[in-house]
């Protein structure tokens, strides 16, 4: 047998959301009456300009993409107030993530991770054979700045930061990135796949630090999950080594017109944005339990005194598909996340809550 590296065996599978399919076997359900709000995916469906798009481009895939993608990352720029120098894309931000850390980790050095949070972050840190230092987040789930700071030596590459949050829907101030930023020559990496829903982001620091680097992405705002389109913001001088690192041919041809495309749809981008605000509102004022505040299109729960896991199973039978936060570290056993919805699948969201005040 050939000799895998032994890396491979510190590392946990990626666990995605469950599946539709899965539990419409499982529960003899019928698919088409279950949510799927265990995944943060835009429950409006995806950006209507996006999918004319890719109709009318689909006869054209015998042809490779642009590599340089120069017409995507130009709309990208605009979107984000940056230049297209500072723009690299990726096979969704889990792409970009993936051959910036490549680029960067290697053994023997760190990584800082604010944990709970978006599991991937450690999968990149030990497939580079990289070591992941983790910093639990404070009782409100805030980033424990003085406990990062204090973590952050000359072994520091790498410092990951997500703000929104993953699960708690909390964002990281400007200031706590900056004294990071200030204090270290690691790369600061703010993961903003909800940036949209928060209305705020930290793209600008890009021009005035040389190691912040912002993660964003199609898959969440414009509703283009499945079709794997992110891009990272960033110093020129790492977007131009990047290009050495990534795959020849990291995005897809039909990723890219839908891209652009989406980027003017502001009026789903609107639409989007309006609906996760309103329904994290409705939702976190309705379901009897301590709901985190959040700038996501996801809201975070603690059920105590139930655990995560009998409550997802409880609304799995009632059809319901939500995220138990029990396998990510840092969580403990009594967070779950849901996915905001529309008016009509929050307000059936709230009724199967209602079980659960009914008991106490
Ligand atoms: C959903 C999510 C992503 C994944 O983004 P892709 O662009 O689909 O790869 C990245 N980071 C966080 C925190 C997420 O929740």
């Amino acid at each position: 047998m050939p000799k895998i590296r032994s890396c491979m065996d510190e590392i946990k599978e990626y666990v995605p959301g469950k599946e539709i399919e899965e539990i419409a076997m499982k529960y003899g359900l019928v698919p088409g009456d279950i949510l799927k709000l265990g995944s943060n995916e835009n429950q409006l469906g995806p950006s209507p300009r996006a999918v004319e798009a890719i109709k009318q481009h689909a006869g054209e895939v015998n042809i490779y993409p642009s590599s340089e993608a120069i017409e995507l990352r130009h709309a990208i720029a605009e979107y984000v107030g940056s230049y297209p120098e500072n723009i690299a894309i990726g096979n969704g931000s889990d792409g970009v993530l993936n051959t910036i850390t490549r680029m960067f980790l290697e053994p023997r050095v760190e990584t800082i991770i604010s944990i709970p949070t978006f599991s991937y972050y450690e999968i990149v840190t030990k497939i580079c054979d990289a070591t992941p230092v983790f910093i639990q987040r404070t009782e409100e789930y805030e980033d424990d700045l003085d406990g990062i700071l204090e973590k952050i030596t000359d072994k520091t590459r790498a410092v990951f930061l997500c703000s929104p949050n993953n699960p708690s829907g909390n964002t990281t101030s400007r200031e706590a990135v900056t004294e990071i930023a200030e204090l270290t020559d690691a790369l600061v990496i703010v993961d903003e796949a909800y940036a949209e829903f928060a209305g705020s982001s930290l793209v600008d620091l890009v021009e005035e630090y040389d190691n912040v680097i912002i993660t964003r992405t199609f898959s969440k705002a414009f509703g283009l999950g499945g079709l794997r389109l992110g891009y990272g913001v960033m110093p020129e001088w790492i977007a131009k080594e990047y290009m050495k690192a990534r795959e020849p041919f990291p995005v897809n041809r039909i990723a890219q017109i839908a891209g652009i495309a989406a980027l003017q749809d502001r009026e789903f981008l609107g639409m989007s944005i309006g609906n996760a605000k309103a329904g994290r509102g409705y939702l976190s004022n309705n379901i009897p339990f301590k709901v985190y505040p959040s700038e996501a299109n996801f809201i975070m729960i603690d059920v105590s005194p139930y655990t995560a896991t009998e409550v997802c199973e409880r609304l799995l039978q009632m059809g319901i598909i939500i995220r138990d936060c029990t396998p990510m570290r840092g969580a403990g056993e009594n967070l779950i996340r849901i996915t905001v919805g529309t008016q009509e699948q929050n307000a059936r969201v709230v009724k199967a809550f209602q079980v659960f005040a009914e008991e106490s």
